[in-house]
Protein backbone atom coordinates (compact mmCIF):
# COMPACT_ATOMS: atom_id res chain seq x y z
CA UNK A 1 0.00 0.00 0.00
CA UNK A 2 1.09 3.47 -0.83
CA UNK A 3 2.27 5.73 2.48
CA UNK A 4 2.34 9.02 0.65
CA UNK A 5 1.39 9.39 -3.04
CA UNK A 6 2.65 12.53 -4.76
CA UNK A 7 0.05 13.56 -7.53
CA UNK A 8 1.32 15.73 -10.50
CA UNK A 9 2.72 17.94 -7.89
CA UNK A 10 3.81 21.27 -8.88
CA UNK A 11 5.53 23.97 -6.81
CA UNK A 12 6.38 27.39 -8.07
CA UNK A 13 7.97 30.21 -5.69
CA UNK A 14 6.15 33.42 -5.75
CA UNK A 15 9.32 34.43 -7.43
CA UNK A 16 8.56 32.29 -10.51
CA UNK A 17 10.77 29.98 -10.01
CA UNK A 18 9.45 26.43 -10.23
CA UNK A 19 11.33 23.93 -7.84
CA UNK A 20 9.43 21.15 -8.71
CA UNK A 21 7.82 20.15 -11.78
CA UNK A 22 5.04 17.62 -12.54
CA UNK A 23 5.99 15.02 -9.92
CA UNK A 24 4.02 11.85 -9.06
CA UNK A 25 5.33 9.01 -7.42
CA UNK A 26 4.24 6.71 -4.46
CA UNK A 27 5.94 5.99 -0.93
CA UNK A 28 4.89 2.55 0.14
CA UNK A 29 4.44 1.20 3.63
CA UNK A 30 7.09 0.80 5.58
CA UNK A 31 9.65 1.48 2.82
CA UNK A 32 12.96 3.68 3.19
CA UNK A 33 12.92 5.85 -0.15
CA UNK A 34 15.95 8.43 -0.88
CA UNK A 35 15.36 11.49 -2.64
CA UNK A 36 18.66 12.29 -4.66
CA UNK A 37 19.51 14.67 -6.91
CA UNK A 38 22.05 17.82 -7.33
CA UNK A 39 21.39 20.65 -5.06
CA UNK A 40 18.33 22.88 -5.89
CA UNK A 41 16.70 20.26 -7.75
CA UNK A 42 14.18 20.60 -5.37
CA UNK A 43 14.64 17.84 -2.62
CA UNK A 44 14.54 19.31 -0.02
CA UNK A 45 10.76 21.43 -1.41
CA UNK A 46 9.54 17.95 -1.96
CA UNK A 47 9.82 16.98 1.49
CA UNK A 48 8.60 20.44 2.92
CA UNK A 49 5.29 20.01 1.25
CA UNK A 50 4.28 16.76 2.64
CA UNK A 51 4.10 17.98 5.94
CA UNK A 52 3.00 21.56 4.61
CA UNK A 53 5.96 23.48 5.44
CA UNK A 54 5.68 24.24 1.78
CA UNK A 55 2.45 24.26 0.71
CA UNK A 56 2.27 23.19 -2.96
CA UNK A 57 0.91 25.00 -6.51
CA UNK A 58 -1.49 22.05 -7.93
CA UNK A 59 -1.85 18.58 -7.80
CA UNK A 60 -2.05 16.50 -4.58
CA UNK A 61 -0.23 14.95 -1.73
CA UNK A 62 -2.08 11.84 -0.26
CA UNK A 63 -1.22 10.44 3.26
CA UNK A 64 -2.59 7.42 4.13
CA UNK A 65 -4.78 7.91 1.54
CA UNK A 66 -6.05 11.14 2.49
CA UNK A 67 -5.31 14.82 1.26
CA UNK A 68 -3.19 16.58 3.06
CA UNK A 69 -4.89 19.61 2.22
CA UNK A 70 -7.92 18.49 4.05
CA UNK A 71 -5.91 17.65 7.91
CA UNK A 72 -5.28 20.29 10.21
CA UNK A 73 -1.95 21.09 10.03
CA UNK A 74 -1.40 19.88 13.83
CA UNK A 75 -2.78 16.81 13.41
CA UNK A 76 -0.82 16.13 9.75
CA UNK A 77 2.62 16.89 12.06
CA UNK A 78 1.79 14.50 14.59
CA UNK A 79 1.74 11.87 11.70
CA UNK A 80 4.44 12.87 10.28
CA UNK A 81 8.22 13.08 11.92
CA UNK A 82 10.93 15.69 10.62
CA UNK A 83 14.46 15.84 11.23
CA UNK A 84 16.42 18.27 9.68
CA UNK A 85 20.57 18.60 9.44
CA UNK A 86 20.56 21.15 12.22
CA UNK A 87 18.18 19.74 14.16
CA UNK A 88 16.84 22.43 16.28
CA UNK A 89 16.78 21.09 19.71
CA UNK A 90 15.43 23.55 22.35
CA UNK A 91 18.76 25.00 23.83
CA UNK A 92 17.14 25.34 27.46
CA UNK A 93 15.37 22.01 27.58
CA UNK A 94 17.29 18.96 28.72
CA UNK A 95 17.52 16.04 25.96
CA UNK A 96 15.11 14.53 28.28
CA UNK A 97 12.35 17.03 28.12
CA UNK A 98 13.56 18.07 24.60
CA UNK A 99 12.50 14.16 23.57
CA UNK A 100 9.65 14.60 26.09
CA UNK A 101 8.20 18.06 24.23
CA UNK A 102 4.97 16.28 21.84
CA UNK A 103 4.00 13.92 24.75
CA UNK A 104 4.09 16.73 27.31
CA UNK A 105 2.05 18.91 24.52
CA UNK A 106 -0.27 15.94 24.26
CA UNK A 107 -1.13 15.56 28.22
CA UNK A 108 0.90 12.11 28.57
CA UNK A 109 1.34 11.59 32.45
CA UNK A 110 4.43 11.35 34.01
CA UNK A 111 5.11 7.76 34.57
CA UNK A 112 4.24 7.13 30.42
CA UNK A 113 6.10 10.06 29.31
CA UNK A 114 9.00 8.98 31.40
CA UNK A 115 8.94 5.53 30.11
CA UNK A 116 8.61 6.89 26.34
CA UNK A 117 11.79 9.02 26.90
CA UNK A 118 13.80 6.85 28.47
CA UNK A 119 12.59 3.63 25.17
CA UNK A 120 13.99 6.62 22.90
CA UNK A 121 16.85 7.09 24.51
CA UNK A 122 17.86 3.59 24.37
CA UNK A 123 16.84 2.93 21.00
CA UNK A 124 18.82 5.82 19.29
CA UNK A 125 21.79 4.64 21.20
CA UNK A 126 21.77 6.83 24.21
CA UNK A 127 21.84 5.82 27.50
CA UNK A 128 19.44 8.12 29.15
CA UNK A 129 20.61 8.26 32.31
CA UNK A 130 24.12 9.12 31.42
CA UNK A 131 22.91 11.69 28.64
CA UNK A 132 18.87 12.70 30.07
CA UNK A 133 20.05 15.80 32.19
CA UNK A 134 22.63 17.16 29.47
CA UNK A 135 21.83 20.41 27.45
CA UNK A 136 22.30 20.33 23.92
CA UNK A 137 25.42 22.06 24.10
CA UNK A 138 26.97 19.41 26.48
CA UNK A 139 26.33 17.08 23.05
CA UNK A 140 28.13 15.97 20.10
CA UNK A 141 27.22 17.00 16.60
CA UNK A 142 26.25 13.28 16.25
CA UNK A 143 24.51 12.92 19.73
CA UNK A 144 22.29 15.84 18.86
CA UNK A 145 21.16 14.53 15.54
CA UNK A 146 20.50 10.81 17.95
CA UNK A 147 18.18 13.19 20.29
CA UNK A 148 16.48 14.53 16.88
CA UNK A 149 15.63 11.24 15.52
CA UNK A 150 14.36 10.22 19.19
CA UNK A 151 12.14 13.31 19.55
CA UNK A 152 10.68 13.04 15.70
CA UNK A 153 9.23 9.46 17.02
CA UNK A 154 7.89 10.33 20.28
CA UNK A 155 4.37 9.51 19.57
CA UNK A 156 5.35 6.85 16.96
CA UNK A 157 4.67 8.70 13.67
CA UNK A 158 3.67 6.06 11.17
CA UNK A 159 5.67 8.48 8.73
CA UNK A 160 9.11 10.36 8.78
CA UNK A 161 10.64 12.79 7.06
CA UNK A 162 14.14 13.65 6.97
CA UNK A 163 16.49 16.25 5.07
CA UNK A 164 20.10 15.30 5.45
CA UNK A 165 19.88 14.24 8.78
CA UNK A 166 23.65 13.13 9.27
CA UNK A 167 24.99 15.80 6.91
CA UNK A 168 26.30 17.85 9.53
CA UNK A 169 28.14 14.58 11.44
CA UNK A 170 32.01 14.09 10.37
CA UNK A 171 32.53 11.16 8.50
CA UNK A 172 33.40 8.32 11.12
CA UNK A 173 30.20 9.23 13.04
CA UNK A 174 27.83 9.35 9.96
CA UNK A 175 28.69 5.95 9.32
CA UNK A 176 27.71 4.40 12.72
CA UNK A 177 24.81 6.86 12.57
CA UNK A 178 23.56 4.97 9.29
CA UNK A 179 24.20 1.91 10.51
CA UNK A 180 21.94 2.43 13.59
CA UNK A 181 19.27 4.24 11.51
CA UNK A 182 19.10 1.38 9.24
CA UNK A 183 18.55 -0.87 12.63
CA UNK A 184 16.02 1.37 13.91
CA UNK A 185 14.33 1.30 10.37
CA UNK A 186 13.90 -2.33 10.20
CA UNK A 187 12.86 -2.24 13.66
CA UNK A 188 9.85 0.21 13.51
CA UNK A 189 8.94 -0.72 10.04
CA UNK A 190 8.55 3.27 9.92
CA UNK A 191 7.88 4.96 6.29
CA UNK A 192 10.70 7.30 5.52
CA UNK A 193 11.54 9.83 3.21
CA UNK A 194 15.32 10.83 3.24
CA UNK A 195 16.82 13.80 1.39
CA UNK A 196 20.18 13.13 0.38
CA UNK A 197 23.30 14.47 -1.61
CA UNK A 198 25.33 11.92 -1.33
CA UNK A 199 24.31 8.47 -2.94
CA UNK A 200 26.58 6.40 -0.72
CA UNK A 201 24.30 7.18 1.88
CA UNK A 202 21.04 6.29 -0.63
CA UNK A 203 22.20 3.17 -1.60
CA UNK A 204 23.17 2.05 1.78
CA UNK A 205 20.11 3.08 4.11
CA UNK A 206 17.32 2.88 1.02
CA UNK A 207 14.96 0.33 -0.28
CA UNK A 208 14.52 2.61 -2.94
CA UNK A 209 15.96 5.63 -4.26
CA UNK A 210 14.38 8.46 -6.35
CA UNK A 211 16.54 10.80 -8.37
CA UNK A 212 15.44 14.25 -9.45
CA UNK A 213 16.46 16.35 -12.09
CA UNK A 214 17.30 20.16 -12.00
CA UNK A 215 13.91 21.14 -12.61
CA UNK A 216 12.44 19.53 -9.94
CA UNK A 217 11.69 16.64 -12.27
CA UNK A 218 11.51 13.14 -11.23
CA UNK A 219 14.48 10.78 -13.18
CA UNK A 220 14.18 7.49 -12.13
CA UNK A 221 12.89 5.99 -9.01
CA UNK A 222 14.58 2.31 -8.74
CA UNK A 223 16.11 -0.02 -6.21
CA UNK A 224 19.77 0.64 -4.99
CA UNK A 225 21.62 -1.24 -7.34
CA UNK A 226 19.91 0.07 -10.39
CA UNK A 227 20.33 3.74 -9.58
CA UNK A 228 24.55 2.88 -8.90
CA UNK A 229 24.57 0.89 -12.49
CA UNK A 230 22.59 3.53 -14.41
P1 LIG B 1 17.36 20.95 -2.93
O1 LIG B 1 16.77 20.55 -1.62
O2 LIG B 1 17.35 19.84 -3.93
O3 LIG B 1 18.71 21.60 -2.82
P2 LIG B 1 15.33 23.03 -2.88
O4 LIG B 1 14.02 22.35 -2.78
O5 LIG B 1 15.91 23.62 -1.67
O6 LIG B 1 16.37 22.04 -3.58
O7 LIG B 1 15.22 24.18 -3.98
C1 LIG B 1 14.69 23.94 -5.28
C2 LIG B 1 14.70 25.24 -6.08
O8 LIG B 1 13.78 26.14 -5.49
C3 LIG B 1 16.05 25.95 -6.10
O9 LIG B 1 16.20 26.57 -7.34
C4 LIG B 1 15.90 26.97 -4.98
O10 LIG B 1 16.73 28.08 -5.22
C5 LIG B 1 14.44 27.33 -5.09
N1 LIG B 1 13.86 27.77 -3.82
C6 LIG B 1 13.87 27.10 -2.64
N2 LIG B 1 13.23 27.79 -1.70
C7 LIG B 1 12.78 28.92 -2.30
C8 LIG B 1 12.04 30.05 -1.86
N3 LIG B 1 11.58 30.16 -0.61
N4 LIG B 1 11.79 31.03 -2.76
C9 LIG B 1 12.21 30.95 -4.03
N5 LIG B 1 12.92 29.90 -4.52
C10 LIG B 1 13.20 28.91 -3.66
P1 LIG C 1 8.86 18.24 35.19
O1 LIG C 1 9.38 19.49 34.51
O2 LIG C 1 7.42 17.97 34.94
O3 LIG C 1 9.27 18.09 36.61
P2 LIG C 1 11.06 16.84 34.06
O4 LIG C 1 11.58 18.10 33.50
O5 LIG C 1 11.79 16.17 35.17
O6 LIG C 1 9.53 16.99 34.44
O7 LIG C 1 10.94 15.76 32.88
C1 LIG C 1 10.14 15.96 31.73
C2 LIG C 1 9.50 14.65 31.39
O8 LIG C 1 10.50 13.64 31.21
C3 LIG C 1 8.59 14.19 32.50
O9 LIG C 1 7.40 13.73 31.92
C4 LIG C 1 9.32 13.06 33.18
O10 LIG C 1 8.45 11.99 33.48
C5 LIG C 1 10.30 12.59 32.15
N1 LIG C 1 11.60 12.28 32.79
C6 LIG C 1 12.20 12.94 33.78
N2 LIG C 1 13.39 12.42 34.11
C7 LIG C 1 13.57 11.37 33.26
C8 LIG C 1 14.62 10.40 33.06
N3 LIG C 1 15.74 10.39 33.77
N4 LIG C 1 14.45 9.48 32.09
C9 LIG C 1 13.34 9.48 31.35
N5 LIG C 1 12.32 10.35 31.49
C10 LIG C 1 12.42 11.28 32.43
Amino acid sequence: AAAIVFDHVLKEYPDGTVAVDDLSFEVREHELLALVGPSGCGKSTTLRMANRLVELTSGRILINGEDITQVDTVALRRRIGYVIQHVGLFPHRTVTQNVATVPQLLGWDRARTRARVGELLELVGLDPDHYGRRYPHELSGGERQRVGVARALAVDPPVLLMDEPFGAVDPVGRRRLQAEFRRIHRELGTTVVLVTHDVDEAVRLADRVAVLSRGGRLEQLAPPVSVLSA
